[in-house]
């Protein structure tokens, strides 16, 4: 049992202010990603909770203990906490071998577990190599296997997979993710990848300026962003101006149903969200209300990512599960149906008030 309470946490290094009131909970047991883009905050954040960096202000709590508060730090090695830092940071003159045992005791090591937590990121037989004769991304895999061999309850990974290639990627997240969740341990972990947040987490915590702008399971912060802010950043995001009436809105696509987000009354709403899944592309004199024109086309294997644009100029993004079909060409004059609700938010992204 591991749960971690992060309160109204403030850090700064000189005039940068990395940390400006981060609250964050981490069940114990879940792994959380803290989500954000470079220079949100989320090493410094994962450093004030490891202890290697002291907090201004706020606390930090493990099971209820403090463990971090202005002018008190518990130290990294009485916290429990295992990191994974974002450089790998392996002793050169050690073997595979020796990085991973080195934080195990006498039992653990006959007892198999180097060889099983190699095996686990990818890395059986190579125990005798030495980091330097490593690729990047093996590297980065035996730090991992380090900081998972103890078994510890906490475990913190910066960016764990970021020098992986594509296809190595997804096998050890989900192996990793299956590790962490066998042994009970509290993670979390930071990327600035939101498909692999959105894949791995049981809770997202969205990072943006130094605080969390907004936490929860993956599908309701892909499905109900807090603001535009982050709708723009967990996915792919279809602005269209909107007129309200009641919980309809009329936007260029047709009258589409609205949810509304926050606590804000969707009629005040100027602009609406839509995914671009919920657009359909159709052939252009099907019953869809509207026809619009591809301009791009971003060709993604399994699917496409089009940009249509329509007959008033508004752009519209529309994901299609056919890519090779021969209404997803530039050029091209298609129908757009529109399936399920659109969110309502008071003010455009980047709208000058
Ligand atoms: P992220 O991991 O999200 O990319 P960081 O936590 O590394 O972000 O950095 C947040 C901000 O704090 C950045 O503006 C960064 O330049 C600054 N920063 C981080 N560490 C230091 C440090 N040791 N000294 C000065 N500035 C720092
Ligand atoms: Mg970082």
């Amino acid at each position: 049992m591991a749960e971690l309470d992060v309160t109204a946490v403030h850090k700064s290094f000189g005039l940068v202010r990395a940390l400006r009131g981060v609250d964050l909970t981490v069940r114990s047991g879940t792994l959380t990603a803290v989500l954000g883009p470079s220079g949100s905050g989320k090493t410094t954040l994962l450093r004030c909770i490891a202890g290697f960096e002291p907090v201004d202000a706020g606390e930090i709590r493990l099971d209820g203990h403090q463990i971090a508060v202005p002018g008190r730090t518990v130290p990294p090695e009485r916290r429990r906490i295992a990191v994974v830092p974002q450089e790998g940071g392996l002793f050169p003159h050690l073997t595979v071998r020796g990085n991973v045992a080195y934080g195990l005791d006498r039992r653990s090591r006959r007892g198999g577990r180097t060889e099983a937590v190699l095996a686990l990121v990818g890395l059986a037989g190579f125990e005798n190599r030495i980091p330097h004769h490593l690729s990047g991304g093996q590297q980065q895999r035996v730090a991992l296997a380090r900081a998972l061999a103890p078994h510890p309850p906490v475990v913190l990974l910066d960016e764990p997979f970021s020098t992986l290639d594509a296809g190595l990627r997804a096998e050890v997240r989900q192996d990793v993710r299956g590790a962490l969740r066998a042994d009970g341990a509290t993670a979390v972990l930071v990327t600035h990848d939101q498909a692999e947040a959105l894949s791995i987490a049981d809770e997202i915590a969205v990072m943006h300026d130094g605080r969390i702008v907004q936490s929860g399971p993956p599908d309701l912060v892909y499905g109900a962003p807090a603001d535009p802010w982050v709708a723009g950043f967990v996915g792919e995001a279809v602005w269209l101006p909107a007129e309200m009436t009641g919980d309809r809105a009329d936007t260029p696509l047709g009258p589409v149903p609205v949810v509304s987000t926050g606590h804000r009354p969707p009629r005040t709403a100027r602009q609406v969200l839509l995914r671009p899944e919920q657009i359909e592309v159709v052939a252009p004199i099907a019953a869809a209300a509207v026809t619009a024109t591809v301009v791009h086309r971003d060709f993604q294997g399994h699917d496409a990512l089009l940009t249509l644009r329509l007959a008033d100029g508004t752009p519209v993004l529309a994901r299609v599960f056919d890519p090779a079909s021969h209404h997803h060409v530039v050029g091209r004059e298609v129908g757009l149906r529109v399936h399920g609700a659109a969110r309502a938010f008071p003010v455009p992204p980047g709208t000058p008030q």
